[in-house]
Order: C-alpha cells, then structure tokens, then sequence
C-alpha cells in the first residue's frame, strides 16, 4: 500500500466522473439541495460550517467545515452518487528515511481499542460490501480512503477506520511483523542464522527493485534537498532497521492527531450522521495542539546542480546498450497557488504530450532513447511543483546532446509558443474528463485536492475548474505571450534545476546485497547471547500470534441478508447496420457517444498473432487517410475522447477449450462530434499508414520499454498467466498475446535493425481485422442521441464497405453463438473450439534481476455456467482470507498473495515474495486446509459478502451491457450465476476442493519470476528461461 509518485497530467486525469444511472439525473438534486441548505456560521455535531459553494460543472455542493475543539478540518461533497467515501488525511513529514509514515500505516491496521483483532481492513473486506478500502502513505500525507453503496456499512467502516487511524494498539509485535525484525531464519531452529523479516522491509526492497522507481526515489531527494522530500517516506530498505518501536508511537502521537487532519466526504449519504459519528467517536476524545508538520518552502538555489545514480542492469532492456536515463527537473510554484498550478499543469501537456509536442518532436522522434524518462511533466505531489523532461533508455554518450535538445527546446517554445489549435485540443480535453462519468468519482476527488489541502490550499477552488479554464482563456487573450513568459520564468531563467543521470551498474544488487549483509552483521554483532535467546523467543511468539485462529467478532459485519438478491436488468437492443451487428445500450452519459467493436482474429494466419499487440497500439498513431501521424493525433484530441485498439481473449462460459479471439476498437467523442470520430475510424479502416520506418520505430521502442519496465510491478499477473499457459486453448492464447512470450517478443523487435518485414505484416494483419465481415458494434449513449448516432453508424458502415471481405477461418472448428439467446435473427459470435486440446503440467522459472519473486500455480478447473464454479469463487475468497493471507504475508513475508478463479482457472499467487518454492507448499497446503473442512459458517458468509462486493460494483453508463457484449453473458446468465453463490454450503466448498484441487486429480501450471535460483537450476522438472 505505497502510492506510486507519477506525475504526467496526473492532476487533470484523476478527475474523471461517476454516476450511477439508476440514481442521477432521475432522482433529481436531493443531495445537492440538502447541503445547499447549509449557512456558513451555522453549529452541527461540535464543528462550524465555514463555507457553502455549489458546483454545478461537477454537480455538486461542496460545504467547508471546522471541528471547534480541536481544529480539525472537513470537507464534504453532496452529489447524487450513491457509491459514497470517506477519507481521513493526515500530514505526514519524516525527518529520516526509516519509513516511520509507511510503517505506521500498516502498523495501525493491526488492532485497536475497540476492535483489537489483528488486521482489521483485510477482515472487512469480507464482512462489508464495500467498493474500495486502502491506506496510502505519499511523501508528504497518509491518507486511509473507502467507499460503499451501503448506508449501514458505511456506518461499520467508518467506526474501524476512526478507531485504526485514532486509537490503534500499536503493539510491539505488530511492530516487528510490518516494520522489521531480526529473527531466526527458521524461526523454530535457534541455529538458523539470524536475518531481517518484516512485511514493509520486503515491500521496500520489491519496490526499489524497480529501476523507474529508484529513479523518482532520487530525482525528488535531490531536488527538495532541504526538508522533508529529502528522506524516503516509505523506508529506505537498509535504513529501515534504525526505527525503534518508541519512535513508531511517538510518531502516531504527534501526527495521527485531528488538529493535524482533513476529513473528506463524498456522496449522497447525509452530512449530519457523518459529523455526529466522527465527534462522537474521535473528535470529542482530543484537545487542540499545534502538530508542527508545516512544511517550509525549498530555499532557492543560486546555480543549476548536476547529480549521477546508479540502478540494476535490466535483462529485457529493448537494446542492452542503451540504458540510461537523463532528466533536467525545475523546481516550480507552490501548488497551493491554484490557478498557477492549473496554467503549469497544462503548459506541462502542451509541452510534452503527443507527437505536435515540441518536446515529443525534439527528444522521442531522434530515436536517441526509447521513452521519456519515468518521471516526466507537471508533479504537483510535492508542496512546491516540479517539472521535469528528460530519456531513458539512451546511451551514456548523448548525454550532452540530450541536455543541449532540452535547453534548444525551451529557447524554441519562448520564441514560438504552441499553435492556437493544440490549446483547444487541450481544452477540449478537460471538458470530456469532466463529462466522462467513472465509478469512483469520490476517490479521484479525494485524490485530486489532497496534496494542495495538505498544505492548507483551498480544496473548493481546485473543485471549481471551468474557473480556472474560463481565466485561463481570458489571460492569454489579454497576453497571447502569458504562455511563453512562464517557460522564461520558470525554465530558461530558473536556477534551481537539477539534471540527474542514472547508468546500470553490473554489480548493482552485489552491492546492495552485500551492504545489507554489513548491516545485518553489525547489528547481530552488538547482541549478546541472551538477546540472541530472546529474539529466538519473540521469534516463536510471533510465529504463535499468527497461527491463532482470530476472533473478528469484535467488528461489525453486514450480513448475506443485506446483499441485494437480484440483479437490476440493463436493457440493450440488438440490430444491424448494413448487415453487421449492432448492440444499442441507452444510458445518461452526459453528452458523451461510446463506440466499440469487436474484430475477430479467427482469419488471421497463426504465425501473424505475436504482432496483434503491437498492431493494437500502432493502428491509431501512424496517420491516417490524408493526415499524417501528427495531424492524426490533433484531430483526435480535438475530436475525440480517445481511440485505441486492444487485443481480446474471451473464453466461452460453457467450455473450457472454446474462446473467442479478436480486438476491440474503443472510443468515445461528444455528440456534436461523431461524425468526425467515425470519419477518423473510417481513414483508419480504409486507408491506414504503416509505411512511415521512423515513427514505427519510435513506437516499438516505447512499448517494449513498458512491457520491461512493467514486470516488477505485475509480475504476479505474468507468472499466473504463464501458469495458465497449458491449460486451455485461452490460456495459451494470453501468454502469446499479454504474457512473458510477448514481453520477450517485443525485446526482439526492438532490437531488430530492420522493420520492414514487420511493416508488410502489419500491413496483412490489418486486412483480416478491420473487415467488416468480421465485427460487431456496441453504441452507449443517451435515447436522445440513439437514432442519430444509429443513422451515422450506418453511413460508417457503408464507408467502410469495402474492406468487407468473406475470408476463410484459418481453422475448421469454428462454433456460432446467438448475439441474443432470445432472438433467432441468426446474428451470432464465432468461436474456436478446440475439442482435441490436451492440457499438460508445465513448471516454468523465468530468472529477472529481482530481490524477490512473483510465484503462481494455476489449475484447469470449470467454464462460469457450471454449477461449481460458485462454489469455487467463494472458494478462492475464503482460502485467500482465511489461509493464504496468513501463511503468505503474515508468516511468509510477501506483501501479497491468494487464489482467484477466472477463465475457468483457479490460480493461486503471490507477490513480492521473499521465497519461491516454499510458497508452492503454502498452496498446497492450503488446499488440505480446505478439504479438511476446518471451517465456518461464518468464513463462508464473510467470503459470499466479499465476492459480492465485487460482483456488485458499480458500472458507469459507458461500460454497461459491454460483459454481454463482449462474453455473451446476460443478466439472466449472472442472475443464475449469483443464485448458485447464495447457495454456496460448506460441503459443496469441501466437495470442490476434492475434485478440482486434490493431488492425483489435478491438471495444474506452475511459474515463477525471481532471482538466480540453485535449487530450481538442479531440478529437471523446471523449464529455465
Ligand atoms: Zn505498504
């Protein structure tokens, strides 16, 4: 649970809408009014309302209020959104890198006063139907969000989360289980060696396995040398092991403190039950004090300074030599200035965003390295911005060359400025992120205003943007110059600018092994025989601690009873346009027109599908018709929301070896704008560019350099996807399409000095996909919009007409699905049945330069429509809640792991594990855990609530009916899929366990990621790649 420092328009992109379309628009503005209601001056529950503001651009009334005993502030935003959050933020500013905030997130998580069970998040996920809990340190501020749809759980989560964050146990134990230890590396041998455990420590030594994050790590110490940003927020892995337990505690005293808090509440959930409940079991317990965690601003340098790190080399760098990165950071304003953080955060897009950008044009386009460096663009995360521009993936000798393009370019944008044409490109681009409803509209608000609240900038001006936008406008037409007069004074005349280089170093990890061996040595050398026998002791303590069987009665809990029975019904209509199929969904999205289509690949020659991926991200950036790459890209930020192509592997829901193959084509445009959105689509379908070398290049070497750079972040969704690879046709499939096979693919593209080949295959492949012979529709708009968006569909259609081809499947075995099982119009779905496919068991070790691993066994089990794959959804909840959770992360030191059932496979996994073969036997014995039926009534129903939660999250209006489209899954299907959860009983779990997961009868995949492995190297069953 460590917040990720990204920076690139993070601001601008996190505010993106939810409405749920069963409550807004019909219910009218009851929430809003509500709150409108309030008067600034006015008492509620021991706080004052300080100020009532409506925002109508976000539909919503924002109140601001102060706690009067203790100063605690509070915010709260009425919408009419029943999907309602709570968040509590406390400023957080470490002196020393011991990562005390991190710690100490975790580490109230473990118990307190009134709810003293260990973990009480982890245990509510079962026992609430909540939609999102989670605890985030930053650099700056901890912050402990979640939401619900659920008025009653609201209640309960807010009880656990005021008593976590206010009352917490703070036990020593719990100290050593999340911050660090040292313990027996056996730790029921006394004469195993001793060595540092501890959940945090391997999250830390996992997260800086990541050469992008390392990167950020130094870029921001650097940078803000002076205060707080200097240190490591979330633990520096060697300087972890010099906090003490006292200091923990201490910490918790001075900063988890209301004087030192913001409260945020969002949602159509009235605001007096909120108040009353968090003054009556918080507030009213504290007094006032001065927190003392303001804070200074950075003292400006005088003269630019220049920095060098050093990382791990990466095994799957698209071009081995070539892996350093070089950027130039300006430290900017104070991101409590609101409209000056506004003014930089788009300048920051104008800048260095798609290809007119003249930074794109002037670093990426040379092909001198493979992407902009990982932290790039506007950060507003800091209390002072930055922004910074640089490479990564060059080599060591343009170093001067790059530095030269950056200080040319900022002399390039003060003489000529940005076109008129790409700052409305931009605008434009904020008036879709507001009208673009999302389903967790209450988090992206709770995220966009913490930073700037934290340092006491007001969060209902941030809220107001249409603003911001309309000054924006009205000073640059009152200085056309206002634009370029920023980049001198920020950029060109600003001295304190950082350019920091970072180069691999072969012995990397040699080094950092070696200096926490010292560390470790040092400290065991200070301890004395009988320290030595109590460590032992606490070690064999823990152990006993967290093979107890948990009480969890003390916290509340909903009930199966409050889960809705059944499922509210989304209508769609199935029609066609010039004979392809068309699925009409109407919903309120607010202006907005979605369009979607599925292309099928069953065409498409075998040896063609390792391209399809990069055929997916390429087919909407290379030009178009008669616009090249560039005009492209302006027309669809002017035009459009977004279009983009990914690649879809869809198993059937009655059988295990069919699926359906194909990409998907997404997009979305307001209504004024569709017909030129699918005059876009139509230049693509009918006239695509591949030709252009250069631009082709520069786009095979961002994606691999994602792909790379992506594994230690997801290995665990590789490691199950290769695991899955022989399991079924699908499975097989994703591995060529997402898994390790594409990672590694695209390394070899990359490297290749030729793509003219792959240029002609591109080429083939886009005949056999955009044919509208092979391809159905999905259109979501409002009832208002439906018939004319229908009639220009039709007329797309008739533009594309000719890339309709009858071509032959390329296998024999194709299978047709009713588009709609009630309707014998014969439009249908194609898939590929593989009756002949024999699974096989398959251990296959993947070794990455990584401190940890990233291990899964997935095992071929039932499609969705089969009467026990309910049985194994709860399953897998509750083996992962009720045994894997604790021999994986509390005992085994992972930060993560579990089961899951998808795709007709059950999979377990772990994340960021300190062990790697040893978690394959946590597996199995979870597995005799289950079938010995040592379980409860209550485990079950925690696991059903759970299951639940996710089955019932919420869906915005663009993304309704697309499962059916896609899958072919009705509600009628789902309805009878959530009947047979209801009736999921402990001895259908214990039957499925026996017939799916026993040894003897399983067809099982192993994978693992992770370091140099001896034992694994010696094992003939392994395949190493
Ligand atoms: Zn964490």
């Amino acid at each position: 649970m460590f917040r990720q420092t990204k920076a690139v328009l993070q601001k601008l992109r996190s505010v993106s809408f939810y409405g749920q379309q069963s409550t807004w628009r019909l219910k009218s503005t009851s929430a809003i009014e509500r709150a409108s209601q309030y008067r600034p001056g006015q008492k509620i529950h021991g706080f004052t309302v300080r100020e009532v503001v409506a925002v109508p651009d976000l539909f919503l009334t924002a109140v601001k209020l102060t706690h009067d005993k203790t100063g605690a502030q509070y915010l709260h935003a009425a919408r009419d959104d029943s999907n309602n959050l709570f968040s509590v933020l406390f400023r957080t500013t470490p002196m020393d890198s011991t990562g005390v905030p991190h710690i100490l997130e975790h580490t109230v998580l473990c118990g307190s006063e009134k709810y003293p069970c260990r973990d009480p998040f982890f245990k509510m996920l079962n026992r609430s139907l909540s939609t999102f809990m989670n605890a985030f340190t930053a650099s700056d501020y901890t912050m402990y969000p979640f939401s619900t749809q659920n008025g009653k759980d609201f209640q309960n989560l807010l009880s656990v989360y005021l008593d976590a964050a206010f009352f917490p146990c703070l036990r020593e134990q719990d100290f050593w289980q999340e911050g660090w230890r040292l313990e027996n590396e056996n730790p029921t041998d006394p004469n195993s060696p001793l060595v540092f455990k501890g959940v945090v420590f391997n999250e830390m030594k996992g997260a800086f396995s990541d050469n992008e994050r390392v990167y950020a790590q130094h870029l921001q110490n650097k940078l803000y040398p002076d205060h707080t940003y200097s240190v490591v927020s979330g633990g520096e892995p060697l300087a972890i092991p010099d906090l003490t337990w006292e200091q923990l505690k201490q910490f918790h005293a001075t900063h988890y403190h209301p004087s030192n808090a913001r409260f945020f509440t969002y949602g159509d959930l009235p605001l007096e039950q909120h108040l009353k409940q968090i003054e009556e079991e918080a507030l009213s317990k504290f007094e006032r004090i001065n927190p003392n965690t303001e804070v200074p601003p950075q003292p400006h340098w005088s003269s630019p300074r220049e920095d060098h790190v050093t990382c791990s080399p990466d095994a799957l760098a698209p071009d081995p030599a070539r892996q350093n990165t070089l950027c130039v950071s300006y430290l900017l304003g104070d991101i409590t200035d609101t409209f000056e953080g506004f003014t930089l955060s788009l300048l920051s897009s104008l800048m260095i965003s798609g290809p007119n950008s003249p930074f794109y044009k002037a670093l990426i386009e040379p092909n001198i390295g493979t992407d902009f460096s990982s932290v790039v663009g506007y950060d507003g995360s800091t209390k002072e911005a930055s922004f910074s521009i640089g490479l990564q993936g060059m080599a060591e000798e343009d170093t001067e060359r790059v530095k030269q393009i950056i200080s040319q370019t900022i002399n390039d944008i003060i003489e000529s400025g940005f076109e008129e044409e790409r700052i409305d490109a931009l605008l434009h681009k904020i008036q879709i992120q507001m009208k673009h409803q999302s389903t967790n509209f209450g988090l992206s608000l709770a995220s966009y205003i913490a930073s700037s609240w934290n340092h006491d900038g007001d969060p209902v001006e941030l809220l107001q943007i249409n603003d911001s936008v309309a000054k924006f406008k009205q000073t640059l037409k009152e200085n056309p110059r206002f634009l370029q007069d920023k980049v001198k004074h920020y950029f060109k005349e600003n001295t304190h600018r950082l350019t920091l280089s970072m180069s691999p170093d072969e012995v990397y990890l040699e080094k950092q092994a070696k200096a926490e061996e010292e560390k470790l040595q040092k400290k065991i050398h200070a301890l004395s025989d009988s320290d030595k026998k109590d460590i032992y002791e606490k070690g064999l303590e823990l152990l006993a601690a967290q093979s107890k069987t948990q009480d969890a009665s003390c916290l509340p809990a909903l009930k199966v009873s409050d889960i809705e029975p059944t499922i509210p019904v989304t209508p769609v209509q199935i029609s066609t346009a010039v004979g392809v199929p068309v699925q009409y969904c109407e919903q309120p999205t607010n202006g907005l027109v979605y369009f979607r289509a599925m292309c099928s690949l069953n065409t498409l020659p075998e040896d063609l599908r390792l391209y399809v991926p990069l055929f997916c991200s390429v087919v909407t950036k290379m030009g178009c018709g008669g616009l090249d790459y560039r005009q492209q890209s302006q027309q669809m930020e002017l035009r459009t929301g977004g279009m983009s192509v990914s690649t879809q592997v869809v198993p059937d829901s009655t059988q295990l070896d069919m699926y359906e193959q194909g990409v998907l084509l997404s997009s979305s445009c307001l209504e004024r704008n569709l017909p030129h959105m699918f005059h876009l689509w139509s230049d693509i379908f009918n006239n695509p560019h591949f030709d252009e070398v250069e631009r082709l290049r520069v786009l095979v070497m961002m994606s691999a350099q994602e792909l790379a750079n992506g594994i230690s972040y997801s290995g665990h969704m590789y490691a199950m996807t290769r695991a899955g690879r022989h399991l079924t046709p699908a499975g097989d499939l994703n591995e060529t399409l997402g898994g390790m096979e594409q990672v590694k693919f695209m390394k070899r593209v990359a490297e290749l000095s030729d793509l003219s080949q792959v240029i002609r295959t591109l080429v083939r492949i886009k005949k056999h996909l955009l044919n509208p012979d092979n391809m159905r529709c999905a259109i979501n708009t409002t009832p208002q919009k439906m018939s004319d968006t229908a009639a220009q569909l039709e007329s797309f259609m008739k533009d594309v007409a000719d890339n309709r081809k009858e071509r032959k499947p390329v296998r024999s075995n194709i299978i047709e699905r009713p588009l709609d099982p009630s309707d014998v119009s014969g439009l249908s779905r194609k898939l590929i049945s593989e009756q002949n496919f024999q699974p096989c068991q398959m251990k296959t070790f993947f070794q990455l330069p990584f401190p940890v691993h990233f291990i899964s066994e997935s095992i071929r089990t039932v499609p969705f429509s089969h009467h026990d794959y309910a049985s194994l959804c709860i399953l897998a909840r509750m083996m992962t809640a009720k045994f894997l959770h604790g021999e994986i992360r509390e005992k085994g030191g992972a930060y993560g792991g579990g089961a899951r059932m998808g795709g007709g496979l059950f999979s377990f996994y772990s994340y960021r594990d300190p062990n790697s073969v040893q978690t394959l036997s946590a597996f199995r014995r979870g597995v005799d855990w289950a079938k010995s039926g040592q379980f409860t009534q209550q485990d079950i129903d925690e696991a059903k609530l759970s299951v639940f939660s996710a089955v019932d999250s919420p869906v915005a209006p663009a993304d309704k009916g697309m499962g059916r489209f896609l899958s072919g899954v009705t509600d009628e299907m789902k309805q009878n899929h959530r009947e047979r959860l209801f009736a999921v009983t402990h001895q259908s779990l214990v039957e499925v366990a026996e017939r799916y997961l026993g040894v003897g009868q399983r067809t099982c995949g192993v994978a693992i990621l992770g370091p140099e492995n001896e034992a694994i190297k010696k094992d003939p069953s392994w395949i190493v790649k």
